[in-house]
């Protein structure tokens, strides 16, 4: 017997809480640890979590078919709130409240591509994402569980400012650091705000004028203070970072991950992988926007350096690969479109991993990099039953995890799609 919840919208997800036990069958399920196929597939969820032993007699049993059941997936690196291809200027033409409902929309997408936990790094100004996070979490709406940054730290020109406008026009910079103690006033006030962890902008960046995404932003010094008050408050730090220096200087701080890493160097890559820092690469971004007709109205100047660094950073990623560094799934997405989210696994490939070192990169990887790895990232008894059904093998042909058929979050089934 299907259950009842299976037939109501995403609207009355509260409903759909699996009380009675619940057996998922499938013809597949791919162990991501050892890449071994269990074939049939059978598990039994309850009370949000994944069982152990034999189900009790009244469980109900859903039979998804010839399908592939896998761990719900991670994005490490998103943007929920951003809208895409909202250009330069899009940030002075939109309120909080747009970027908010933006973010409402976004969030869904995400879940029903099959991404059940992200680790959202750098939203706008006002705190929109730690709102988001917990309207999901009480399950107002439908979401995956969000890890939230606030807005990124920058120095003054940086990334994360807003470049190349004249002196008269005023904009809102309550990130901008400069100092090591303007950097520890400003990690307590995120903390107050309610994140979860800090970004930085260790360089500068593709999407913004007048800086240089090889040059890196804070002083040692700086990237120290960050580092050090955010830890002492029991948060990690992200840093964006595309250049050498940048990706070796916030090492050497202690950030948990370089997101991007478009120039990472061997022996770069070595330090990472001595200190245990992940590298979240964003592959498909920085390919979307020199698409063929500029759909996300990307500006020349970022096009320019775009054109610069994609022929170097599949270096820059296969180094990573090579020296071991813990490489987490991560898409940028905001930068394109949410919906495909799912699309940075066939560049992943592509750019040298194995398709199970890709999964393992969106499954256990990331939830190590998130510190949640005995609550998420495999189907072992006792985690969240977070998990999703694909049509085939995935091992044979990544890109149908790009066509999720089934998603359960917290034990709710949030997509069943048919045929
Ligand atoms: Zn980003």
């Amino acid at each position: 017997m299907i259950p009842r919840c299976l037939f109501v919208g995403l609207f009355s997800l509260a409903l759909c809480a699996q009380e009675r036990p619940l057996i998922l069958e499938a013809a597949r399920l791919l162990d991501v640890r050892t890449g071994k196929m269990e074939a049939p597939a059978r598990l039994w969820v309850q009370h949000g979590r994944i069982q152990a032993g034999t189900p009790p007699a009244d469980a109900e049993t859903l039979d998804l078919g010839d399908r592939t059941l896998l761990p719900g997936l991670i994005d490490c690196h998103t943007h929920l709130l951003i809208p895409a291809g909202i250009g330069e200027l899009g940030y002075l033409k939109r309120s909080q409240g747009d970027l908010i409902l933006a973010g409402v929309v976004n969030a869904r997408k995400v879940l029903e591509a099959g991404f059940t936990t992200v680790r959202d790094v750098g939203a706008s100004a006002e705190f929109g994402d730690v709102a988001l996070r917990d309207a999901i979490a009480r399950g107002d709406i439908a979401g995956p569980r969000m890890l939230v940054a606030g807005p990124a730290l920058s120095i003054t020109g940086g990334h994360g400012d807003l470049n190349g406008f004249p002196p008269h026009v005023h904009t809102h910079a309550e990130n901008i650091v400069d100092s090591p103690d303007a950097a520890r006033h400003t990690v307590r006030e995120w903390r107050k705000r309610g994140v979860d962890l800090i970004k930085i902008h260790a360089t500068g960046g593709v999407l913004s004028n007048h800086d240089d995404p090889g040059a890196p932003s804070f002083s040692p010094v700086e990237f120290k203070a960050i580092v050090e008050e955010a830890n002492r408050r029991g948060m990690d730090v992200c840093a964006h970072a595309h250049g050498d220096v940048g990706i070796l200087e916030a090492t050497w701080a202690g950030v948990r991950s370089i997101e991007h890493g478009s120039l990472l160097s061997p022996a770069t890559a070595k330090e990472m992988k001595a200190r245990g820092t992940f590298l979240v690469p964003t592959l498909y971004a920085l390919e979307s926007i020199l698409l063929p007709g500029n759909p996300y109205q990307v500006p020349e100047g970022s096009l320019a350096k775009a054109r610069a660094i994609l022929p170097l950073r599949r270096r820059g990623f296969q180094v990573a690969l090579e020296a071991g560094v813990p490489i987490a799934y991560g898409t940028d997405i905001g930068v394109f479109e949410h919906a495909q989210v799912a699309a940075d696994f066939r560049y992943l490939v592509s750019y040298g991993m194995t398709p199970l070192q890709a999964i393992q990169s969106a499954t256990l990887v990331a939830a190590e990099l998130l510190r949640l790895g005995g609550e998420i990232g495999s189907l072992d008894p006792g985690h969240r039953a977070d998990i999703i059904a694909v049509e085939g093998d995935p091992l044979k042909d990544i890109s149908t995890l790009e066509r999720v058929r089934f998603v359960m979050k917290d034990g709710k089934v949030v997509r069943k799609a048919v045929g």
